[in-house]
């Protein structure tokens, strides 16, 4: 089994009560049934105290909310349970959190979510380009990636590398992503597997880069508005359900003023939002192209995200004076607010093919 992961991702240490975003406010957290019947099942006043936290609901076993903090969540913003029991006694949610896991024939992939300031920060603040480290396991051994798999993560590295391709501006980058989403759409629905390879090359290359983007920018329409796209998002993440309402203030703002010239804007932050197109890439694209075999949907996602956060850094700030910790405060409420809503993430993956504004021609006329 080959255990893939950012760098970064072990380095992670959530900052508990320094943390001014606690995933333990605002969020319903459920109890997987294994740690509710060890709950059920301990001895003690303190495991009294627990299970008088826990409430049984439609989603199951979860911690009841007062003032919209979990129960167990003390006024100094660390966890009782922690406290009292240790970490080991945490349910797998919090546990877990950020980390997620996509699992494939023969790999297990693991990231850091951007909902967490702690994750956002090491992954978007980082100046070296992502690297991915990839084990052996011990477990599994003889489970080696099947030849879509391995070809998937080969093209998603060769995706990867055009996107950290610093001698060309991360907006003509994310053009060329859009196109290298095109091609390996048409090679997963014809299950051409020597082709997905091939486009490794084509688009891996950093030679050929200066040269693909000449052939895609003459093509490009000049015909639209640049700033459709973001619009029509924010449309539609305005009649979302939120989890605060200035984020739908905030899409309002955009939808009624939408930002202009943002290639030249995000000149100065260049290498956060590559980091944030890298991060997106690679916890969607092999997960989309290898479960739904969508490769352009998770490359329009990772644009439009981009657009969207970049876009609300410029409306907020049009100076741009508020520097990395405004970007990251946007970036954690983009991901909370849309990456970790189920409603809000479906409903953007099903627009993004539906959606006249998010096809890719029009992505690149933002993007041009
Ligand atoms: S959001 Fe991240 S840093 Fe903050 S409490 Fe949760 S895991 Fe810790």
């Amino acid at each position: 089994m080959l255990r893939i992961y950012p760098e970064e991702y072990r380095q992670f240490q959530c900052i508990a009560s320094a943390c001014r975003h606690s995933c333990c406010v605002g969020w319903e957290i459920v109890v997987d049934e294994q740690t509710a019947k060890r709950y059920q099942q301990a001895e003690g006043d303190f495991a009294k105290t627990v299970r008088g936290a826990l409430a049984h609901t439609d989603d199951g076993t979860v911690f009841r909310m007062e003032q919209g903090r979990c129960a167990m969540l003390q006024k100094d913003g660390l966890c009782r349970i922690i406290r009292e029991w240790g970490d080991s006694s945490l349910c797998e949610i919090c546990r877990e959190h950020p980390r997620f896991h996509n699992r494939f024939p023969g790999v297990w992939e693991s990231g850091l979510g951007l909902c967490c300031e702690e994750a956002a920060r090491l992954t978007l603040t980082r100046q070296a380009p992502l690297r991915l480290c990839a084990e052996e396991t011990d477990d599994l051994q003889s489970e080696r990636p099947d030849e879509k798999t391995t070809a998937v993560l080969h093209l998603r590295g060769a995706a990867l590398a055009l996107l950290q391709n610093r001698s060309m501006p991360l907006f003509h980058r994310l053009s060329l992503l859009l196109a290298l989403g095109t091609d390996a759409q048409l090679c997963l629905e014809r299950e051409d597997i020597g082709a997905l390879l091939c486009l490794c090359n084509a688009y891996g290359d950093e030679a050929h880069h200066g040269e693909l983007w000449q052939m895609l920018s003459a093509r490009v329409p000049s015909d639209r508005d640049p700033a459709w796209p973001v619009r029509r998002m924010a449309l539609y993440l305005s009649r979302l359900p939120a989890l605060e309402t200035a984020w739908q203030t905030d899409m309002i703002k955009l939808l009624r003023g939408c930002p202009r010239r943002l290639m030249l804007f995000g000149r100065r932050a260049e290498i956060f939002y590559e980091q944030l197109a890298c991060a997106l890439l690679f916890r969607y694209f092999s997960a989309d192209c290898l479960n739904e075999r969508d490769a352009l949907g998770a490359c329009r996602f990772t644009v439009l995200a981009v657009l969207l956060c970049l876009s609300l850094e410029m409306r907020l700030s049009p100076r741009g004076t508020g520097g990395n910790a405004a970007r990251l405060d946007i970036v954690r409420r983009f991901s909370a607010e849309v990456e970790y809503q189920p409603q809000a993430l479906a409903h953007l993956r099903t627009m993004i093919w539906e959606e006249p504004a998010f096809e890719t021609s029009a992505l690149l006329r933002a993007l041009v």
